[in-house]
This record gives C-alpha cells, sequence and structure tokens, in this order.
C-alpha cells in the first residue's frame, strides 16, 4: 500500500463513521475523497437519538467497546474537537415491575462487572431527582458516566475540522477491483481511482458488498416535543425503561417493539422513541406506533402530558445478522475495508469506529481488539465477494 502522504482514500458514506474516518485519515496526512449519495449525515446518523451510553450495551464485546467509544468521546472533547457538542449525564435504567425489575437487576451486574459504575437508587431519591416518574416505577439504576451528541453534529465538526468537502449526490454503483485489489469507486459516468476505499455506507453497503442477506434494515419512529426548560436539559438524566434493555439482549417483554428511553435533550426538548421495524427501510411514521410511544412515555413520565408534539421522524439502524457490526478488511480483496451494521449504537461507537477503520487503511495498530467484528466472520462463497 502507499504511504500515507501519496496515498488517496476513497470513503463511500457522509455518515459518522464515514466522517471520521475521513478526518483521522486527513489527519494522518492522506488525502481522502468522501462521496455520499445524498449528503453529510443523510442516513442513520441524521435520523437518530444520540446517546453516548455504555448502559444501553449488550453484555460483552459491545459493552467493552462502548467503554473504549465514550472514553474516546471525552478525550476528543478534552482536545477540544467535540468542544460544546458532547455532554455527560447520567443514564437511569427503570424497572415497572418485578421482571423488569430482575431484568434491570441483572444487567446492572453485567454492567459492574465490566467496569462500569453503577449505582442503586431508591424510590425516594428517584422521585426527588425527577419529580413526576410514574407511580409505576418500582427499582431505578443509575449508571453516572454516560453521555449524549448529536450524531449530524459530530459528523459536521469531524469534516469542518479536516477541511473535507463531501460530494454530494454521488452515488457508488460498485467498488472496482483489479487483480484483487480495490483501485477505486464507479459512479455514475465516472471512474474515481483510489489506492484504498472504505465502505461505510451503512444499509447502502449491502449492495455494494453483496451483504444483502447479512445486512438488516431496522427502522425507528421517534418523537420530539417542544422545550419543557430553556438551555438546560429539563429533567436530571436520560431515562430508559426496562424494554430497551429487553430488545438490546435479544429478550421479548411484550409484542409493542418499542424499546422506551426518554431523552432529555439540552434544549430543553424531549426526544422519546423509539420502535425497531425489522426489515423496513422508508422513513415514514405512523399514529400506531406514535401512539404506542407516547403511551409508554407517559406511563413512565407522565409530565410529558402537559408538552407539545412537535415532530416525528424515522430513521434506519442497520443491523447484522449476529447483532454485532462489521469492521475490519475485506477477506478477499486487498486495499478494501468495511464498516457497517452499527445498529443502534453507531452514534456512541462511530468516532472511534471511524478512527479504527483509519488505522486499518493505514495498516497502523488498533486501540482496541476487534478481530470478534471483522467481515470474514461471514466469509461465504456468495458473501463479501
Ligand atoms: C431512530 C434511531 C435512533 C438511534 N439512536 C441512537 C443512539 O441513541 N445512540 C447511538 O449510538 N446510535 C443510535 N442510532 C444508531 C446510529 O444512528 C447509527 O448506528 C449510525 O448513525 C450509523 O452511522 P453510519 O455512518 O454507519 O451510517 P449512516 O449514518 O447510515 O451513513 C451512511 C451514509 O452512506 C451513504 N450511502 C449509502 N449508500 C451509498 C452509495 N452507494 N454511495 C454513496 N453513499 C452511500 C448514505 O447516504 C449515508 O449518508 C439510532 C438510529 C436510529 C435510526
Amino acid at each position: 500500500m502507499a504511504r500515507p502522504s501519496s496515498m488517496h482514500v476513497a470513503v463511500v458514506g457522509a455518515g459518522i463513521v464515514g466522517a471520521a474516518a475521513a478526518h483521522f485519515l486527513a489527519a494522518a496526512g492522506t488525502r481522502v475523497t468522501v462521496l455520499d449519495a445524498s449528503g453529510p449525515a443523510a442516513g442513520a446518523t441524521g435520523a437518530s437519538d444520540g446517546a453516548v451510553s455504555v448502559a444501553s450495551k449488550r453484555p460483552g464485546p459491545m459493552m467493552e467497546l462502548a467503554r473504549h467509544a465514550r472514553a474516546f468521546y471525552g478525550q476528543l472533547e478534552a482536545e477540544g474537537v467535540f468542544h460544546g457538542l458532547f455532554h455527560r449525564r447520567s443514564t437511569f435504567l427503570i424497572a415497572q415491575n418485578a421482571l423488569e425489575a430482575e431484568l434491570v437487576s441483572q444487567h446492572g451486574a453485567d454492567l459492574a462487572q465490566a467496569g462500569e459504575r453503577v449505582i442503586a437508587v431508591a424510590r425516594a431519591e428517584l422521585m426527588n431527582r425527577i419529580p413526576g416518574l410514574g407511580e409505576g416505577v418500582t427499582a431505578a439504576l443509575e449508571i453516572p458516566d454516560d453521555g449524549h451528541a448529536l450524531g449530524y453534529q459530530i459528523t459536521s465538526r469531524l469534516l469542518q475540522r479536516s477541511g473535507i468537502v463531501v460530494r454530494r449526490r454521488a452515488s457508488v454503483s460498485e467498488i472496482v477491483v483489479r487483480d484483487g485489489h480495490a483501485v477505486g469507486v464507479a459512479l455514475a459516468g465516472e471512474i474515481l481511482s483510489a489506492d484504498a476505499v472504505l465502505v461505510a455506507a451503512g444499509i447502502g453497503s449491502a449492495h455494494l458488498l453483496n451483504l444483502g442477506d447479512i445486512l438488516i434494515p431496522r427502522k425507528g419512529q421517534m418523537i420530539v416535543t417542544d422545550r419543557a426548560s430553556t438551555g438546560r436539559p429539563a429533567i436530571d438524566g436520560h431515562l430508559m425503561g426496562a424494554s430497551y434493555l429487553a430488545a438490546k439482549r435479544g429478550i421479548v417483554l411484550d409484542r409493542s417493539h418499542i424499546g422506551l428511553v426518554i431523552d432529555p435533550l439540552v434544549t430543553g426538548q424531549f426526544l422519546l422513541g423509539g420502535s425497531r421495524e425489522d426489515n423496513r427501510s422508508d422513513h415514514r411514521t405512523d399514529a400506531v406506533t406514535v401512539s404506542a410511544i407516547l403511551r409508554a412515555a407517559l406511563e413512565l413520565y407522565p409530565p410529558l402530558g402537559a408538552r407539545r408534539v412537535v415532530r416525528t421522524f424515522a430513521g434506519v439502524r442497520t443491523a447484522s445478522r449476529d447483532g454485532l457490526p462489521i469492521i475490519g478488511r475485506h477477506p478477499h480483496v486487498d486495499g478494501l475495508v468495511v464498516a457497517t451494521g452499527f445498529e443502534g449504537d453507531g452514534i456512541c461507537l462511530g468516532p472511534f469506529m471511524g478512527e479504527s477503520a483509519a488505522r486499518m487503511i493505514l495498516d497502523r495498530p488498533l486501540a482496541a481488539d476487534l478481530s470478534m467484528l471483522t467481515p470474514s466472520r461471514f466469509a461465504r462463497a456468495e458473501a463479501c465477494q
């Protein structure tokens, strides 16, 4: 592979992962072209919540990686890169019946085992911290070291800091491979030559890499309220219902397909979510799902009844068949790196994963073991060709 200073890398996708990779490649002196079928943050990154949360992760590698990723946010904030964009706040894991209390307690034990600070909060104290919380709340754990960042703001900052101008409306139709090496990308009427290619195209990666039976679109609908406070979050932490933990841990608590989060934004608004609708890649919101989210949210935090709904939106997560992201060198094509499948965790993981993808392209050692995420775990005759 060429030396960084003389190397040209084509990054397909200007979501948070592609933008982060491009930022760190540029910082290493590499020439980068970022191409997006639409524009920066046009995919899941621009239609998501922004929990930079270890509390929400499945035990095992995802919890471990989220700890690295959240620390990376802290580092970039301290270095000024994310100044004003990354906000630290607690996550409260909340149970409303005995079954949920058991799940929350198990999840808290798993978090503590992973090295996370976990604090049991008595009901009276919780009511004091978050006045108005529903009568049905039976148990809560506080995870005090989580944070929040908006994906589109992070994406924009990363691109702007490295002076990268994204090529918009540049839909890549194919990775050009010669003698087993990626040598560029094909767009309408054009071949863009490159020494290496990163595919960070979210659900668009399925078509480019023949991952159609491995990547699953998972739609999520969300609701935005008006401001309950001005210039600061309306409540003292992010509320995460046990239904959200259940969804992440692959447990079916009910049939609503809602994993409830009540996210107090720094604007004073609430972001309420969200649905998990498999094999749906449209961006429509519907009254049945929106009312199910509102019902669950009002039960947990009745003061929301005084709020106005100002917007609903839907985004499409890219899930993988085994529930883990896919990041690593392509098993059969040199100079091709893949970074997709971040499902509902890509705002948290994105900067760290983008930086890791840049290291892979530059052939530099990684800051964490990502071997369990390698694309070659799916390598079969028909996949990743
Ligand atoms: C409702 C919802 C809530 C979420 N909440 C959270 C949360 O609280 N915390 C968290 O960590 N994560 C959350 N996520 C997940 C997070 O948004 C994603 O994991 C993350 O944004 C994925 O980033 P990405 O860069 O991999 O992909 P994307 O943001 O999807 O970017 C891919 C880009 O590639 C472009 N593209 C696609 N195909 C092509 C092509 N052929 N040629 C050129 N460009 C192409 C697209 O236009 C797009 O801009 C949420 C997601 C949703 C939908």
